[in-house]
């Protein structure tokens, strides 16, 4: 009852503030809602006044964005993705509590136990009997939604974003790669899989 009513009543960030990073000086909003699969929750780092924004729908990456992983590209995505929204003056970075695809934290260290056995990402987590990617969305749009935000330069690789965005009626005027150069080899298989079995955009590598 409470998840349809916040769904129509639209979220609402629950804090916001200001927020100055190595790569600009954004504000940082805290958003949390259900609607209906239990509760979520989202940052978002704003810049400029978001006419047709870049945005970057990056889902959280313990193991990449804070340790430093070489198994995905998580973190390399996140810099660049901020790099090229401080430059362009007008985006936003939407970052999705959606560790390992959403399968959380601990799964995706079983989930990597597997890989280390010969398994890829969708095999493992077909094993462990969770889906290859258990994301839908739905908060993102929510709080484009609330930012007054209809049409989108999305840096992406991912076709299902693009889909999502454009079934909640988001237009996505132009895609950006987000592709960094220079991976560490140890990601190879795993981008590998990106491509081949959950058809992300990606140019392989040479
Ligand atoms: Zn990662």
């Amino acid at each position: 009852m409470a998840a349809t009513e916040t769904v129509r009543a639209g979220v609402q960030p629950v804090a916001e503030a200001d927020f100055p990073t190595r790569w600009g000086h954004f504000r940082i909003y805290a958003f949390e809602a259900d609607l209906g699969a239990g509760l979520e929750s989202a940052l978002a780092l704003r810049l400029g006044e978001l006419e047709t924004p870049l945005l970057r729908i990056h889902s959280q990456c313990l193991t990449g964005d804070v340790f430093g992983s070489q198994r995905c590209d998580c973190r390399a995505q996140l810099e660049l993705s901020l790099a090229a929204i401080a430059a362009s003056g007008n985006g936003l970075l939407i970052y999705e509590d959606k560790e390992g695809r959403g399968i959380g934290l601990i799964n995706k260290i079983r989930a990597y136990q597997l890989q280390d056995r010969g398994d890829d990402t969708v095999e493992a987590n077909q094993r462990l009997g969770l889906p290859a990617d258990a994301r839908d969305y739905r908060l993102p749009v929510e709080m484009l939604r609330w930012f007054g935000v209809r049409r989108v330069k999305l840096m992406t690789n991912n076709p299902a974003k693009i889909e999502a965005l454009a079934a909640a009626g988001i237009e996505v005027v132009e895609r950006v790669a987000c592709q960094p150069p220079a991976l560490s080899t140890h990601a190879d298989r795993y981008l590998q899989t990106k491509r081949n079995k959950l058809g992300h955009l990606l140019t392989p590598k040479r």
